[in-house]
C-alpha cells in the first residue's frame, strides 16, 4: 500500500468524466488498497480515484467515528438507483478543496448499487451522513464539485483563492 498525492482544484482532471471498471483485479484492489490508505492519512471520509489522477469510476468511503472499529466501503462503478425526496443538510468538505467547507442539500436517503472489492455485485441503503458522503463522490465520478452547487460568485471566489495558494505553494517548491 502506498499514499498517492491528491490533486487539488483548480486542475482540470477533476473536471473529467471517469471510464466505467471492467475487471476487478488485483492491480484494482491495489488501487482501492491505495485509495483507502491515501485517504485515511488525509484525513478524509471519502476519496474518488479521480482525486488521485485515475479516471476510474471507483470510491473508497468510511463514515465511522474515530473512536469506532473502521468500516471501509469499496465502491466500484457505482450508481444511484433510487433517491428520496426527503432531502438534508450537511456541511461538505473535500479532499481537493483543502479548507473550505459550506452546507449542501442533497436527498436525505439514497439506494446505490456497485461492484465490490472481490468483484461481486451489491447494492446498499443509506442515510445521514453516508448517504450525503456517496452522493459527493459519485459527483466526483462525473466531474462535479461541491462548490458546483454554490452560487457562482461563491464558487469563483474559492477557486480564485485556491489558485493563489496553489502558486505560493509551487514557489515554495522551487
Ligand atoms: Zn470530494
Amino acid at each position: 500500500m502506498s499514499i498517492r498525492n491528491i490533486i487539488i482544484e483548480p486542475d482540470p482532471i477533476l473536471r473529467k468524466k471517469s471510464t466505467t471498471v471492467e475487471t476487478v483485479d488485483d492491480s484494482t484492489r491495489k488501487l482501492l488498497d491505495d485509495m483507502l490508505q491515501t485517504m485515511y492519512n488525509a484525513p478524509g471520509i471519502g476519496l474518488a480515484a479521480v482525486q488521485i489522477g485515475v479516471l476510474k469510476r471507483i470510491l473508497v468511503i468510511d463514515v465511522s467515528k474515530k473512536e469506532e472499529e473502521k468500516k471501509p466501503l469499496f465502491l466500484i462503478n457505482p450508481e444511484i438507483k433510487l433517491k428520496s425526496k426527503k432531502t438534508s443538510l450537511y456541511e461538505e468538505g473535500c479532499l481537493s478543496l483543502p479548507g473550505y467547507f459550506a452546507e449542501i442539500e442533497r436527498p436525505a436517503e439514497c439506494i446505490v448499487e456497485f461492484i465490490d472489492y472481490y468483484g461481486k455485485k451489491k447494492e446498499l441503503k443509506a442515510d445521514g451522513l453516508l448517504s450525503t458522503c456517496i452522493q459527493h463522490e459519485i459527483d466526483h465520478l462525473n466531474g462535479v464539485l461541491f462548490i458546483d452547487y454554490l452560487s457562482k460568485l461563491k464558487r469563483d471566489m474559492i477557486i480564485k483563492k485556491l489558485t493563489k495558494q496553489k502558486k505560493s505553494l509551487d514557489k515554495t517548491v522551487l
